[in-house]
């Protein structure tokens, strides 16, 4: 008997293992590369800028486009000229249900209309829904006129997408799609965003994970922990951390949370990361900060990095700071960094 325990964890291990181990090698030729294809910064004059998300993840043979940006038109023409086939892409992820990360996704159905697309499961969600029938309180004195469905409601209730026909797949638990490749799913506690569910693609390569965010409403701690657990080894983070409104103190906790806890090795901020937190970042992260503005291409090859822009920050020339500036306004909806404008000019006088 005494043998049986260390054997039970020995087997537990190993399939755990199996579930969470890295990616499979792919041949030779595929590329492994992460390529921004909307954002509000960046220096490529063959793109349009606008606020908004969408990468192309390259990585272990497979093509999988994070989110389509803010605006069909300009998604198109980005996408065009980066030359992206849309036609070939595995699947799509959509990270959350705000406009400045779905709108493309009609110019992606034109091209290709049965690509599965991966989407967070809400209730009456605009991906589309169902709840068991079950969920609502009937009375059976009623006559059937007055009862739903007559009183024989379906067993399920199916709730349509704004999307008819499009082959989505709801998640509503991290859950592993691909061998190593784990959606994870968090649900946003925040004010303006509460119950507001979000997928993160973590992707587990042989030097550790691959982590790429849309907006981060659930909070980057603790994406990045959900990351951790499955490989405490963080290699990079690309995508948007919801800073764009925050104070100096919760960026310059996040930064050490990111650095010292849970040691991330590179770090690609963009979208709604803000510019106090790429300053923040740039500072602290040095040359491991990773340059992701519209158009750039961060390479994941096992040894990349010769040719990536580090350590810059978002490009600083006024212009493409104002235009930032500007569109990072839509982030402010209830008027909270604008009210801290004034507060802040009002003290000043
Ligand atoms: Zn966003
Ligand atoms: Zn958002």
């Amino acid at each position: 008997m005494k043998l049986r325990a260390p054997f039970l964890i020995a087997v537990g291990i190993l399939s755990l293992v199996s579930i969470a181990g890295p990616v499979t090698a792919a041949a030779p030729e595929s590329k492994s590369q992460i390529t921004i294809l909307y954002d509000a910064f960046g220096t490529d004059p063959s793109m349009t800028k606008d606020w908004g998300f969408s990468a192309l993840v390259e990585i272990a043979g497979k093509r999988i486009l994070f989110d389509t940006g803010n605006d069909a038109d300009i998604f198109a023409a980005n996408v065009k000229a980066k030359g992206v086939d849309l036609k070939t892409l595995d699947f799509v992820v959509l990270s959350h249900r705000h406009s400045d990360h779905m709108a493309g996704l009609n110019y992606v159905l034109s091209i290709n209309p049965t690509v599965k697309i991966y989407a967070p499961k809400e209730g009456f969600g605009i991906y589309g829904s169902s709840l068991p029938s079950s969920f609502y309180r009937k009375d059976e004195t009623l006559p059937p006129e007055m009862r739903y469905y007559g009183g024989s409601p379906p067993q399920v209730m199916n709730f349509g997408a704004a999307w008819r026909g499009a082959n989505f797949e709801l998640i509503d638990k991290t859950t592993e799609i691909a061998p190593g490749m784990t959606l994870i799913a968090l649900v946003s506690d925040a004010p303006g965003t509460k119950e507001l569910n979000e997928l993160s693609l973590a992707i587990n390569t042989p030097e550790g994970m691959v982590l790429v965010v849309g907006c981060s409403h659930p909070g980057i701690e603790r994406i990045v922990e959900a990351a951790a657990s499955i490989n405490p080894k963080i290699r990079l983070i690309a995508g948007g951390f919801h800073l764009v409104v925050a104070p100096d103190d919760v960026v310059a906790k996040t930064v050490a949370a990111l650095k010292d806890t849970f040691k991330v090795e590179s770090i690609a901020p963009g979208h709604c990361t803000g510019e106090p937190m790429f300053a923040a970042v740039k500072k602290a992260f040095g040359d491991r900060y990773l340059y992701a503005g519209l158009g750039t291409t961060l390479p994941l090859g096992a040894n990349a990095g010769s040719d990536m822009r580090r350590g810059e920050g978002p490009a600083l020339q006024q212009d493409d700071l104002t235009t930032y500036r500007r569109l990072a306004r839509r982030e402010d909806p209830f008027g909270i960094l604008q009210a801290r404008r004034l507060r802040t000019k009002a003290s000043q006088l």
